[in-house]
């Protein structure tokens, strides 16, 4: 049984992650030598190489033109990023059912807590066991191969699945000063060149020389994180798997318009279209704001704008509106230039604390519900099915916006790209894709 303050931490990483992908996605391809990259005219570089692949010496970074010559019976694939993000779903979905806690730090990475899992779950089975099981279902179920690695903190961890690679390593307890000993301290991520050189300036290359050290040194020429490396090198640092909770500090949104915008009216209703979908956001994520600005920023790139600060914290459309009608007036006085670009921000965000029902106690509470209720519609029957008072009066007063292809083609873009791919996320990294699915949308609507 492990010593009760010893925290025990998973590291799961993919193997050559990208180009393990190809292969799940692609059983031809199993045992032959793969890399993924590309470029336009298959003159970019290698972004990942499988391990037969690397038999022959491809790397990334390496030019595909090179690998091609290194490996002729290779096989170059191009990028599909969705499907690569599909498989990391499929292997964390998995991963989750093993551990009580599960951060996952990138698409093919993640911690798993496994403290206490001596006592409760390995009775009868063995670490090596459980995270050999772990390793062979992701192989199984979603075809991706993974290494491990299990210490007393994250960083033990982690350099335990390198060097696992490929497989599976446990740093046991009181084995931590062992194993580390002679592992040069350029594997610990966060040591950076220039700590490297401080410390070899100290005599130290590895951790075991480190260990050495009298921590007192450490700490004066590093601070807290020399201190903390001394620990860890001795095996004396154990740290559980912490849920970083990004506490988010404001929402905000800029939006070049397609086209220079000479009529206010559209810019305003743009604008509101824009801070619903934020006061959405906002919604979604239990937060309030207590204040909003808006930034106009003309075509000749003189900019206005203006911000309001509530009295309380808010999460309601109809006074989000209602604000920004007002800073709107005041930013655009006297103004006349074409709108080039508008932005929205709220700030000053705060936990929404009461779960609203529709028959809350307060009205700040049935308001909640009703805003609730009016996203859940629009999720259902799409944006623009039900408008607040003031769009609706705002389209009422604006004419020309019967004919909203024309006068406001600016707003759907990011719905749009939500729609096609069912995410929002840098849409303009597919642009010239993304202009043509558009083009179909649109000629499909019109047709
Ligand atoms: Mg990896």
């Amino acid at each position: 049984m492990y010593s009760r303050s010893s925290a025990r931490v998973l590291h799961v990483d993919g193997d050559t992650f990208f180009a393990s992908c190809e292969v799940a996605l692609d059983a031809s391809l199993s045992g032959r030598p793969v890399w993924v990259g590309g470029g336009r005219n298959g003159n970019g570089i290698v972004i990942a190489a499988n391990r037969e692949a690397k038999r022959f010496g491809i790397a990334t970074g390496m030019a595909c033109f090179e690998a091609q010559r290194a490996c002729p019976h290779g096989v170059l694939a191009r990028p599909q990023y969705d499907e690569y993000r599909r498989l990391s779903q499929a292997m964390f979905r998995i991963l989750e059912e093993y551990a009580p806690t599960m951060a996952p730090m990138s698409i093919d990475e993640g911690f798993l807590d496994l403290t206490t899992m001596d006592r409760h779950v390995w009775r009868h089975t063995s670490a090596t066991e459980y995270v050999n099981g772990l390793r062979e279902r992701i192989r199984r179920e979603v075809g991706l191969p993974v290494s491990a690695g299990l210490g007393n903190s994250p960083w033990m961890a982690k350099l335990a699945t390198s060097a696992a690679k490929p497989g599976f390593l446990e740093v046991p307890p009181e084995g931590e000063a062992e194993f580390l000993k002679d592992r040069p301290l350029s594997e610990l991520c966060g040591v950076g060149k220039r700590r490297e050189r401080a410390l070899a300036a100290l005599g130290a290359r590895t951790f075991g020389d480190v260990a050495r050290l009298p921590s007192a040194v450490l700490k004066q020429r590093f601070g807290i994180w020399g201190q903390q490396l001394w620990l860890f090198a001795n095996g004396r640092w154990t740290e559980p798997v912490v849920l970083e909770v990004k506490a988010r500090t404001t929402i905000s949104s800029n939006t070049t318009l397609p086209h220079d915008e000479p009529d206010y009216g559209a810019a305003l209703v743009f604008a509101c279209s824009e801070l619903a979908r934020m006061v959405g956001q906002l919604r979604r994520e239990r937060l309030q704001a207590r204040e909003v600005g808006l930034g106009i920023r003309f075509t000749d790139f003189t900019e206005t704008g203006a911000r309001h600060r509530f009295d309380h914290a808010q999460c309601r459309n109809s006074i989000f509106n209602t604000a920004l009608e007002g800073l709107f007036d005041e930013a655009m006085a006297g103004a006349w230039k074409p709108v080039r670009q508008i932005r929205l921000c709220l700030w000053n965000l705060k936990p929404l604390d009461t779960q609203p029902t529709l028959w809350g106690g307060t009205d700040e509470e049935r308001w909640g519900a009703v805003d609730e209720a009016m996203e859940r519609l629009e999720g259902k029957f799409g944006t623009g099915t039900v408008m607040t008072g003031a769009q609706l009066a705002l389209r009422r007063l604006d004419a020309a916006h019967e004919s909203p292809k024309s006068k406001c083609p600016f707003a759907p873009a990011r719905e749009m790209a939500k729609n096609l791919w069912g995410t929002d996320r840098d849409p303009l990294s597919r642009k010239a894709d993304w202009e043509r699915k558009l083009a179909q949308v649109a000629a499909h609507h019109h047709g």
